[in-house]
Order: C-alpha cells, then sequence, then structure tokens
C-alpha cells in the first residue's frame, strides 16, 4: 500500500514543492504531524487559518450552517452572505461585495470591472492596468498577467494584453506609467507578501492616492494576505491613509474556508451589472458563516492585541544573530537573514517543530512569519525562541 506521500507524489498534478510532513490535525497554533510530532504553525496556511486550527466559535458557526443550507445557486437569497456583506461594508465604508472563492477570483472581479469602468467613463482606449514589480496577485490569466514577478509568465505568454509595471515604493515610475486617458487602473498590495514581505511607505501611498484622484484612476487594493487583522489593523490600506476605489480579500477572512471578496467604493461600485460577473460558489453560506464568525471577533480590542505581539516578534529578532534587518507590519514579517539562504532556516526550523515559509527569490528571500492571530504569548516565544536558534 501506497503511503500518504507516496500517493500524493504519484497521483496529485506535480505544481507544489511540499515539506515533507503529512498533517494530519491541528488546534489553534499546534499541527500535528503523522509521526505524531508537534509544530507551532508560524504560517497559518499563508495566513489563511488567522484563528488557527479548528477554533470552537468558528467550528460551531460552520457546522451549524452545515446542517442548515451547504450550498445554493446564486439565484436565491441566503442570510450569510447578506450578513457578512453588510460586516465588510459597514467596517470598510465600502459599498458592495462580490464574492468569490480565492484572492485570485477576487482580483480577477477588480480587473474586469476596473476595464469596465475604463471603457464606461473615459473610453475604450482606458484598458491599462499599472502593477508593481515583486506583487503577487493569483494564478488565473488576468490575476497573473498582473502579478509582477516574471517567472510566474515563463512559458504561458502571450498574457493578457493592457498591464504595465512599475516600481514599488517608486512613484516617479508610477508617474511614467500613467496616461490620463488610458490607465483604467492601478492594482497595489500594502505589504507584498510573496514578493517578499516589502511595506509600503507612507510616500508612496500619498503618491498613489494623488495619482488616482487627480486622473480618474481606480485605486484597488489587494489585501488577500495583508488583510483581515493580519497587520494590526482590519485592512492594511488604513494605516497608510489609502481610499481605495476596490478592495479585495480572501485568505485570513474565510479562516480556513475558500472565500474571497471583491469589495467596490463609492465610484467603482454599479459598474458590474446582472450577467457581467458571477460564479457558482461565491457566496456560499458555510464559508460566509465562517467568515461573520472570524470578522465579527476582529474587534478593536482584537486589533490591538496583534500589534502588541507584532512588537513581541520584532523585539525578539531585530539586532540578533543571523538577522540582517525585520520588515513587515503586525503579524506579517519578513526576516532578512544574514548567515545563511531563507530556505535553509525554513527546513531547520521545521525539523525544530516550527513551521515557517519563505517570501521572495533568488538571493533576497527571506523567512516569512505567518502566525494565527490568536497564538498565544507562550506559544510565540517558544517559536521565536526555536527561530533564533536557526537563524545563526
Ligand atoms: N493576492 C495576494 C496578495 C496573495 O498573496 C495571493 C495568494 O498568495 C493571491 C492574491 C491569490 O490568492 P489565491 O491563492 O487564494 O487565489
Amino acid at each position: 500500500m501506497l503511503s500518504i506521500k507516496e500517493k500524493d507524489n504519484k497521483y496529485i498534478t506535480g505544481t507544489y514543492n511540499r515539506f515533507p510532513v503529512v498533517i494530519t490535525h491541528g488546534k489553534g497554533a499546534i499541527a500535528y504531524g503523522e509521526d505524531g510530532k508537534e509544530y507551532i504553525d508560524m504560517e497559518s496556511g499563508y495566513g489563511t487559518n488567522s484563528f488557527g486550527f479548528c477554533d470552537d466559535e468558528w467550528l460551531a458557526a460552520v457546522t451549524a450552517q452545515l446542517q442548515k443550507v451547504q450550498h445554493t445557486s446564486n439565484l436565491y437569497y441566503t442570510e450569510p452572505a447578506a450578513d457578512l456583506a453588510e460586516m465588510l461594508c459597514q467596517r470598510t465604508g465600502m459599498k458592495t461585495a462580490f464574492f468569490a472563492n480565492s484572492g485570485g477570483e477576487a482580483n480577477e472581479c477588480a480587473l474586469k470591472a476596473a476595464r469596465k469602468y475604463g471603457h464606461t467613463h473615459k473610453g475604450d482606449d482606458c484598458y491599462t492596468i499599472i502593477s508593481m514589480k515583486n506583487s503577487f496577485h493569483g494564478r488565473g490569466f488576468g490575476a497573473v498577467t498582473a502579478t509582477g514577478i516574471e517567472s510566474d509568465h515563463r512559458g504561458f505568454e502571450p498574457l493578457v494584453p493592457g498591464f504595465v509595471y512599475a516600481d514599488f515604493n517608486d512613484i516617479d515610475s508610477v508617474k511614467q506609467l500613467v496616461s490620463d486617458n488610458k490607465t483604467a487602473a492601478i492594482i497595489v498590495e500594502c505589504v507584498q507578501g510573496e514578493g517578499g514581505v516589502n511595506v509600503m511607505t507612507p510616500e508612496f501611498a500619498a503618491g498613489l492616492q494623488k495619482i488616482c484622484s487627480d486622473n480618474d484612476i481606480l485605486l484597488i487594493c489587494d489585501e488577500v494576505q495583508c488583510g483581515n487583522g493580519r497587520t494590526g489593523t482590519l485592512y492594511a490600506y488604513e494605516q497608510l491613509g489609502l481610499h481605495p476605489d476596490i478592495v479585495t480579500t480572501a485568505k485570513g477572512i474565510g479562516g480556513g474556508l475558500p472565500i474571497g471578496v471583491c469589495m467596490f467604493g463609492e465610484k467603482a461600485d454599479g459598474t458590474l451589472v446582472p450577467g457581467d460577473h458571477g460564479t457558482t460558489f461565491g457566496g456560499n453560506p458555510v464559508a460566509c458563516a465562517g467568515a461573520i464568525s472570524i470578522l465579527s471577533r476582529m474587534d478593536e480590542v482584537f486589533l490591538a492585541d496583534v500589534r502588541r505581539k507584532s512588537k513581541i516578534v520584532f523585539d525578539a529578532l531585530e539586532g540578533t544573530p543571523g538577522v540582517a534587518r525585520v520588515d513587515g507590519l503586525g503579524l506579517m514579517i519578513g526576516i532578512v537573514p544574514s548567515e545563511k539562504p531563507a530556505g535553509e532556516i525554513v527546513n531547520e526550523c521545521l525539523e525544530k517543530g516550527v513551521l515557517c515559509i519563505t517570501a521572495g527569490s533568488g538571493g533576497s528571500q527571506k523567512v516569512r512569519l505567518l502566525p494565527p492571530l490568536t497564538i498565544t504569548d507562550e506559544q510565540l516565544v517558544k517559536a521565536l525562541e526555536i527561530i533564533r536558534s536557526c537563524l545563526a
């Protein structure tokens, strides 16, 4: 009989490089391997299990909904989707929310809406979308084209026309690409995740906001990884004084079930009309019930606690042997190693019972930490001790 690893390697399409661990179950910030080994989870499924494994309240909300309606087509109304949309709009000031199933899909919705907005308001030539180098927006053709990482494009050309790439945190490079009647939108992460945990500067944010306002260009904030409390505010754009016209999110809002959201502010709302966009599973009542459980507990007290834990991480890592610099915001952290390659450190951490990942590419890779936001201080301190021991 094949082992789980052998079966996976044989039958699952080989698009992932997996660590040699089978995770069988988990609770909170602790994951258990097939061999009974315990791991402190410092990556939470790329920031998806925001309340850790099998959080009791989330589990109760999801299972209660499963026993009522697990799915209906979008021809009918359901309570969880309506409640979640209301909650998101009230918390953000956005006007409406489109539900998708992933971050990539949320971005496809945003990109389509941006194109339609450009065509409707500024003419058929208005379709260019500016994105940033080192950004990551997903794997579908629109989102992968928006992604500013060349290696993600290789082999899939021709990509979608009408995308151009600026340097993150370099406002002049954005200005050079702007054409007031051809640029439909700028899409940006406030903290680039896959591209290396790069935090947007306030100057860049102010510059982007001005360019968008002056030229009637939609500002799309991709909060798929940096949103939902991850950086210590509900959405990271709040800390940068941005007023996005479209916000996309996914990952952490679902607490572990697939959900994506594309929210429209005043200016962009109403762009998409019946027939323009849709998805079978979008707004799935079980995923929405789980997201309500997560979002309703991310109040100011909770967010302040994320910021407090962030300080624990920065204090423990900054200036310690093997660390050149610590980047990030809240509990989205990128450690720039000075002694060893990030990949080697991540593997050592795994050996010693801590799950973490890398960010960025080539020689400039960082060790990325995205712990569950509910990790206890004791677990956090223990994980940081192990990480420190692997850095030097
Ligand atoms: N946008 C950002 C900023 C992401 O980090 C990701 C995934 O890592 C995506 C979009 C794509 O999300 P998904 O993998 O759910 O399609």
